[in-house]
């Protein structure tokens, strides 16, 4: 065979970018399956994103990742946007498919494959509270809802936005998405079988915060999960882990979503256990 020397090249791009951790994930990936594939992790500002995306279609790059501030402005720069994401309004992969650049999503997925691959929950006729109506939240929602889940209730802090994500997921998607204004102390009902911390609640410096949620009428298998993953083990966490309730942790959704990502650009089964390892090694977790 003829010596092939050229990679294949995928990243991310956003701004601030430094701390992101994905790449260090991703060729981790790499290496577990031989691959000769590369991840930069790339600072672009609003500006640049049509001239790095031109270097994406000049570099015959597989993919690329987009993260603050770039996953709703990159769309005007795609051939085509998949049907989910086009429902979330928002792209955080692009891959190739011959000359066009395809926009998907895969925050909610990764989540929903966490939910399923880690904590053993299929959410299909499940009730799911939702806190937040930011970005995660808008992914995990819509996936949710495509997944058949039977009733998922939006809370937020900001009636607007609230209000807004939820009447625009459920003229898009016909499924049973419910709003209700965060005010106070959220009783989570003991016919609920999953809760998500979609908020930055409880994100790093914030360490002491914890979403105003009471677990004391929780059912036995309430799962409670969070969006936060630095640090993975939130007072959110804690407290569930406490009261003896199944636990899901942000780092779930984030090897998940780039499990997923990896798959997009590889057409590669994910090596999801050395990805894992890479993330927490490069998060400090262990
Ligand atoms: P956004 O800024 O889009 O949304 C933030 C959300 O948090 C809003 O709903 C906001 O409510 C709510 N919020 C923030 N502070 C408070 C507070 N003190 N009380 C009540 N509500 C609050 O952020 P994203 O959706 O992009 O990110 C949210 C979190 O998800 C971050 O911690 C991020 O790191 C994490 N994330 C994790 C991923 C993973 O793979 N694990 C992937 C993507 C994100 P309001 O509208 O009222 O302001």
């Amino acid at each position: 065979m003829p010596a092939n020397f050229k990679a294949e090249l995928v990243g991310c791009f956003g701004q601030p970018v430094a701390e992101n951790p994905t790449g260090a994930m991703q060729e981790a990936a790499f290496r577990a399956l031989g691959l000769n594939w590369r991840y930069l992790t790339v600072e672009v500002s609003p500006e640049r994103l049509r001239d790095a995306l031109s270097g994406v279609r000049a570099f015959g790059m597989k993919g690329i990742n987009l993260t603050i501030p770039h996953k709703v402005a990159v769309i005007e720069h795609l051939d085509e946007i998949a049907p989910d994401a086009a429902i979330i309004g928002a792209v955080n992969t692009v891959r190739r498919d011959g000359d066009r650049l395809i926009g998907e999503n895969t925050d909610g997925k990764g989540f929903l494959r966490g939910v399923r691959t880690d904590a053993g929950v299929d959410p299909r006729n499940k009730r799911v509270v939702v806190l937040g109506a930011g970005g995660a939240a808008r992914a995990i929602v819509t996936e949710l809802a495509l997944a058949g889940a039977s009733d998922v209730l939006v809370l937020n802090r900001s009636l607007s936005r609230g209000e807004q994500m939820v009447a625009g997921l459920v003229s898009k998607t016909k499924a049973p998405i419910r709003f209700e204004p965060w005010r106070g102390t959220y009783k989570v009902a003991g016919d609920t079988d999953v809760l998500v911390n979609a908020t930055s609640i409880g994100l790093y410096p914030d360490l002491d915060s914890v979403p105003p949620v009471d677990l004391r009428d929780a059912q036995p298998g309430l799962l409670v999960s969070d969006v936060v993953f630095n640090p993975p083990e939130t007072r959110l966490i804690r407290a569930a882990r406490q009261r003896g309730l199944p636990v899901l942790d942000g780092l779930s959704m984030l090897v998940y979503q780039g499990a997923i990502g990896f798959e997009l650009w590889t057409g590669q089964k994910a090596p999801e256990a050395a990805m894992k390892v890479a993330l927490r090694q490069a998060l400090g977790v262990d």
